[in-house]
């Protein structure tokens, strides 16, 4: 018997409507390269072994590493690790190496490489960001994070839900949410709804190294105090980036992602 553990962020997943519906939304194949973070109890990785040949799983808890270990499951793979110290920057490289070998790479719909999971909800800010840095290597990433999270990472500018995450997410990711969890899907129930994302890296991403720090910069920046003018928080960008008499009387939250990429690639120019 394994006691879920809430400094994990445990809330085990329990309902069968909506595991299938996850397992829909994820649709693997056979011969995709997948890794799910945080197996806990196999809610969602025992139904995932009916469709592909091997998964690799990244667990905390070393008593469910050892559960899996136990298990010895074929094409089961068990990474006793922190996600927030993991590479997946290595683990894509790996995954694009395997695929080269047994030639699956020529079809680009196999050997897909997907990052999944029912996510530890203290953690999925950090996490996201992160993951940003193997967005160029993969296909997709389906997770089940804290629906108010969701809401942010697929909120238009304009709304309340506006933020620096939903920025930097949005910039590089084109994201849906595909599905709604009630507290009773689970086991301990948590306190707040759960909803999943799907998140596909932009293909036309066309920021450099450069261009993304100063992305990364700005928004903080326009972001720091949210109920401010752009006026205010961007003071000490205003003699390098061409902002409008118009968008200085606005806040964070009311300029598109296309504009704070603007802002970005000219700010990268001049310094
Ligand atoms: N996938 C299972 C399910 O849907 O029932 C468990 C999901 S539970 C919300 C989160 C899982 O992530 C747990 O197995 C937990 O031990 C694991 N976990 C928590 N923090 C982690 C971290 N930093 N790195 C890797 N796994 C972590």
């Amino acid at each position: 018997m394994h006691h879920a553990r809430k400094r994990f962020g445990q809330n085990f997943l329990k309902d069968d409507g909506a595991i299938h519906a996850i397992i829909k939304i994820i649709n693997p194949s056979a011969d995709a390269h997948l890794i799910e973070i945080g197996p806990g109890l196999g809610a969602l990785t025992l139904p995932l072994l009916n469709y592909v040949d091997h998964i690799d799983l990244l667990e905390i808890d070393r008593d469910l590493v050892a559960y899996w270990r136990a298990k010895n499951l074929p094409g089961v793979q068990v990474i006793e690790g922190d996600a927030l110290h993991f590479d997946f920057v290595r683990w894509a490289k790996n995954s694009i190496n395997k695929s080269i070998e047994t030639g699956t790479e020529k079809n680009l719909d196999l050997g897909r490489r997907l990052i999944v999971g029912n996510l530890p909800y203290n953690i999925s800010s950090p996490l996201l960001f992160q993951l940003l840095s193997v967005a160029p290597l993969i296909n997709e990433q389906v997770f089940m994070l804290q629906a108010e999270v969701v809401a942010r990472l697929v909120a238009p500018a304009g709304s309340a839900d506006f933020s620096r995450l939903s920025v930097m997410l949005q910039a590089r990711y084109e994201m849906e949410q595909v599905l709604e969890v009630p507290p009773t899907a689970f086991e301990p129930q948590p306190k707040v709804n759960s909803a999943v994302v799907r998140m596909i890296p932009r293909t036309l991403f066309s920021l450099n190294k450069h261009e993304w720090r100063a992305l990364e910069k700005i928004v903080a920046a326009a972001f720091s105090q949210r109920r401010k003018m752009l006026r205010t928080n961007l003071k000490s960008y205003l003699e390098r980036l061409a902002i409008s008499d118009t968008e200085l009387k606005l806040r964070a939250q009311d300029i598109p992602v296309s504009r704070y990429i603007e802002w970005a690639s000219s700010l990268a120019k001049t310094s």
